[in-house]
């Protein structure tokens, strides 16, 4: 077998951790927990049913939510789909006015084109330099008839951190709602919902070490009036989401989250020191750029711009495997978005990659991947001298 490429790609996707597959697979065959969990007149329910509500809980806690404001989906993409068209839809009125930034990911951009095209008004806020969305540039979007925003926590791109609490207070003084996707922020920053003026919170599974076609859509005490349930049937999750609950998906969710909070601390501390060290010895080259605020960030996510030169991103995809701009834009090849709204154009663009870190990345996979970095440019003496 071929040796696999470095991986620098946890943005795009983790692999589950093996203490959560473990959890995730007593939930499956004869001997395990396969029970339908909306099935209350027996045992083998009931104990599916306990074990969806403990999930709950773990996911609540990681957030400092309560358990029966976390609402079972199947993704951060239906999360922030339930968000947006179920607070438009719940309205009941046309027209009307959202807030957007124009670095959300597509899960946002392609819903709120959706309700513009039904016709909502949608302003997408410029980020600033520093590829931040600012409360005073929220504040001056506000409209009296804004009756939702919406803003990521951590940009999947960037790795920027932008001021939710901030943001939230803004929105707050107006009878607006304010939804987060936070599908790269649970487990990388200290999240308290039961503080924070958020209303409507997204979450995903597989960014957090647990599996794909999970996630959940926190759902705070002014938002549960004011969403209409987009997929009927059965009326599960209180009527906001039908559909038999995947037990083993949810354990499995739960136990990330889980591991994800007592974790926290020595995880952080640790991808700070890789970051460093990779960082360090990148920097160190000419031309190299980090793009996106140094400090307000989490350090798990870097967006590097490389200098002119014979760089070749498609050669070092076979060695490292990072994303040349996220993941969900590479489909398409165009040049990312989120870097053209900080001001890059599409050659420059095409310079960057992102090289995220997680879990797993050891301070060998760190140096073996600059010195293959290096040699794929050692054929650029204009760019790297
Ligand atoms: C990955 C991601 C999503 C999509 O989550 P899925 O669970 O894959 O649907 C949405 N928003 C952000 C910021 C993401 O990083």
């Amino acid at each position: 077998m071929n040796k696999r490429p470095l991986y620098f790609d946890y943005a795009a996707t983790t692999p589950v951790d093996e203490r959560v597959i473990k959890v995730m697979v007593e939930c499956l065959g004869f001997n395990g927990n396969f029970g339908n969990p909306a099935s209350s007149s027996h045992a083998f329910g009931q104990q599916a049913r306990q074990s969806v509500e403990q999930a709950r809980q773990q996911v609540a806690e990681l957030v400092g939510a309560q358990a029966d404001q976390i609402v079972w989906t199947s993704g951060a993409t239906e999360s922030n789909n339930l968000a947006l068209k179920g607070v438009a839809q719940a309205r009941g009125v046309s027209g009307g006015h959202i807030i957007t930034s124009q670095i959300e990911h597509k899960a946002i951009l392609d819903t709120a084109k959706q309700l513009q095209d039904a016709g909502v008004a949608v302003t997408y806020l410029v980020p600033d330099a520093e590829g931040l969305i600012t409360p005073q540039a929220v504040s001056e979007a506000m409209r009296d008839d804004t009756f939702l925003v919406s803003l990521m926590l951590v940009n999947n791109e960037l790795g920027t951190v932008s001021d939710i609490p901030a943001i939230g207070q803004v929105v707050r003084n107006r009878d607006a709602l304010f939804h987060v996707d936070a599908a790269q922020g649970a487990g990388k920053v200290a999240i308290d919902l039961a503080e924070w003026p958020v209303d409507l919170m997204s979450f995903s599974a597989h960014k957090i070490y647990g599996p794909k076609g999970i996630g959940a859509l926190y759902v705070g005490p002014q938002a549960q009036q004011r969403l209409q349930a987009q997929i009927h049937g059965g009326g599960h999750e209180g009527g906001l989401r039908s559909g038999t609950l995947a037990t083993h998906q949810i354990v499995a969710m739960g136990e990330a989250f889980a591991l994800a909070a007592a974790l926290f601390d020595d995880e952080k501390a640790t991808i700070v020191h890789l970051r460093e060290r990779l960082l360090e010895q990148l920097l160190g080259l000419p031309g190299v750029r980090l793009n996106g605020s140094a400090t307000q960030r989490i350090p798990h996510t870097l967006s590097l711009t490389f200098g002119e030169g014979e760089f070749n991103v498609a050669t070092l995809g076979q060695s490292i495997a990072f994303s040349a701009t996220s993941a969900c834009n590479s489909a398409s090849n165009a040049p990312s978005h989120v870097l053209l709204a900080l001001g890059h154009d599409a050659r420059s663009a095409g310079r960057t990659i992102r090289l995220s870190l997680g879990r797993f990345t050891t301070e060998q996979d760190i140096d073996q991947a600059v010195e293959l970095i290096k040699a794929a440019n050692a054929s650029a003496p204009a760019f790297w001298q």
